[in-house]
C-alpha cells in the first residue's frame, strides 16, 4: 500500500507534541505535513496587527476580513522546515509568540474563521497523503482519516515543554505564565460550540509522558502501517 494515499488525523490538548509527532511521521513516511494551528495563529496575527484585538476582545469585523487572509507554507531549505506565511510575509516565529497565544483560541472559536480554515484545510489534503495536527482534525476535518490519534500528557510536562519551546524562540516567560495559558486555551477549545476538542470514538490515544520522541515515533509508524494495511485489504 502506498502511504501517498494515506491520511493521519493528530489532535489534542495544547502542548502535548502533537506538530512533533506529525512532523517526524511525515518525514518517516514521506506524507505531507500541514499544522492547522499555525493557521488560526496566523488569522489572529493579523487580527492583532489590524488593530481587530480591542481591549483583549476579538472585533466581530475580522469575520468581514477573511477574504483578505491569504495563508501558505512554504520550505526553507535553510532549516528544512516549512514556515507560515501570511499575505506573502514570514510570520512563522511571530505566530508563536506570548500575545498571539493569548488570543488565538478567542480567535479559532469564531464559526465563520472556523469554516474558513477547514475548507482550505480539506482542500490541502484532498489528495491523501498527509499528516494533519490540531484540535478538530478528526472530528471535522478528516472525519474518515484512516488513523487517528488523540494525544494527551501530564500537565506538569505540557507546561515545561512549551516554556522550553517559547524560550528557544527568544520568548521570556514564567512557569506560572505558561501554567495559565495553556490551561486557558484548553478550556476555551473543549468548551467552545463550534467544532469543540473531542477524542472521537476511533482515536487511538497516545499519552507520551514518558515516552521520548524516538519511542512515540515507533508507536505511531506501527499504527500507520497497520492502518495501510487495513485499507490494501478494503480496496481488493
Ligand atoms: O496547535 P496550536 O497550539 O498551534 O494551535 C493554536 C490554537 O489554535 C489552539 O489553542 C486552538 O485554539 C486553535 N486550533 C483549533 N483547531 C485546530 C488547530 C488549532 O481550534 N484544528
Amino acid at each position: 500500500m502506498n502511504p501517498k494515499s494515506l491520511t493521519i488525523a493528530i489532535d489534542g490538548y495544547s502542548s502535548t507534541g502533537k506538530s512533533t509527532l506529525a512532523k517526524d511521521l511525515a518525514v518517516a513516511l514521506g506524507l505531507n505535513y500541514i499544522d492547522s494551528g499555525a493557521m488560526y495563529r496566523a488569522v489572529a496575527l493579523y487580527a492583532l496587527e489590524n488593530n481587530l484585538v480591542i481591549n483583549g476582545k476579538v472585533s466581530p469585523v475580522l469575520k468581514d476580513k477573511l477574504g483578505e487572509i491569504q495563508i501558505s507554507f512554504h520550505f526553507n531549505p535553510e532549516n528544512k522546515k516549512s514556515d507560515t506565511q501570511l499575505n506573502g510575509k514570514n510570520v512563522e516565529d511571530q505566530i508563536r509568540s506570548a500575545r498571539v497565544n493569548a488570543i488565538v483560541s478567542e480567535v479559532a472559536a469564531i464559526p465563520e474563521v472556523r469554516r474558513h480554515l477547514v475548507r482550505l484545510q480539506q482542500k490541502m489534503g484532498q489528495t491523501g497523503g498527509v499528516v494533519m495536527d490540531g484540535r478538530d482534525i478528526g472530528s471535522v476535518v478528516f472525519p474518515s482519516a484512516e488513523l487517528k490519534i488523540f494525544m494527551t500528557a501530564d500537565e506538569s510536562v505540557r507546561i515545561k515543554r512549551r516554556w522550553n519551546e517559547l524560550r528557544e524562540k527568544g520568548f521570556e516567560s514564567t512557569l506560572e505564565e505558561v501554567r495559565e495559558n495553556i490551561q486557558h486555551r484548553d478550556h476555551l477549545d473543549t468548551t467552545r460550540e463550534d467544532s469543540p476538542l473531542i477524542k472521537t470514538e476511533d482515536a487511538i490515544i497516545l499519552d507520551n509522558s514518558s515516552l521520548s520522541r524516538e519511542e512515540q515515533l515507533d508507536i505511531a509508524v506501527n499504527w500507520a502501517k497497520k492502518a495501510m494495511k487495513s485499507m490494501a485489504l478494503q480496496t481488493r
